[in-house]
């Protein structure tokens, strides 16, 4: 099996990446089974959304609603818990740690989280150097089944410039240069699904504006198809799950909603 890879950029918008310098998320997109329109949740926030990528259900489901996690009404295993219950071991490289909502405790290996503030708790826009050094550093120690890699200084970017403003694009920039030292030393026969949790506009986003709900949504690996557009499949965050551990050789659970997306296959 395939060491698998979920590289997360928050609250980048598919048009953004058109506007941006990013030579290397574009080459990534041309090796890729790729949609440029595939669709966030509501509410369109960092942990509803990232709940659902792991949990294939929708906040109707899950309960989270704020970036503020409570304990699930009724719980059900994330990829994470489905991966843990066939002995394969996980790794998230963060700068939040609001992510431990994604697992129940203990089924995580390794955690790597980082809050870089400045003097007055501001947070970082260096911050996701830090991301990429953990990874580059420990990855090849600790071989991880699944790796969750997480940039979050687009979002903050976003909220601080404006969506689609000069800064936020900038930072894009910053993160396809963090992807140029990443994608290069992971192993050769990794599945990397790279993507986004939310859009934005003007300073914010959450609700069901197009610019919020549009993500990109793009795949490679092994016997994944190169250069191909997904059109038959509509791809939401609830197909990640499914789709990743498919090729974790983990099982699905039943009370998932999204499906692997059989069509990125050669
Ligand atoms: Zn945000």
């Amino acid at each position: 099996m395939s060491s698998v890879f979920l590289i997360l950029i928050d609250g980048l918008r598919p048009d953004a990446l058109e506007l941006a310098n990013a030579p290397t998320l574009k080459a990534f997109r041309a090796r890729s089974s790729y949609t440029m329109a595939a669709s966030s949740i509501m509410p369109s926030m960092t942990l509803p959304c990232h709940m659902s990528m792991f949990y294939s259900v929708p906040a109707a489901r899950h309960g989270i609603t704020t970036n503020t996690f409570t304990p699930l009404a009724r719980p059900l295993p994330s990829l994470v818990d489905q991966a843990r219950s066939v002995n394969k071991r996980s790794a998230f490289f963060t700068t939040w740690d609001g992510f431990s909502a994604l697992y129940k405790p203990d089924n995580l290996d390794f955690h790597f989280s980082f809050h870089y503030a400045d003097e007055t708790g501001a947070f970082r826009l260096e911050s996701d150097e830090l991301v990429t050094d953990a990874a580059l550093s420990y990855l090849p120690k600790i071989n991880p089944d699944f790796s969750f890699i997480y940039y979050g200084t687009t979002d903050s970017a976003g909220h601080q410039f404006g969506w689609m403003q000069a800064g936020y694009l900038k930072q894009i920039e910053y993160v396809d240069r963090q992807l140029a030292r990443l994608l290069p030393q992971l192993p050769t026969d990794a599945v990397v699904l790279i993507q986004a949790d939310h859009g934005g506009h003007d300073h914010t986003h959450g609700t069901n504006l197009p610019e919020d709900m549009t993500i990109p949504w793009m795949i490679a690996g092994p016997g994944i198809k190169q250069g191909h557009e997904i059109t038959s499949t509509p791809v939401s965050l609830l197909n990640t799950a499914p789709t990743l551990a498919h090729f974790m050789d983990v099982p699905v659970h039943g009370q998932w909603q999204g499906q692997f997306v059989q069509e990125i296959l050669e």
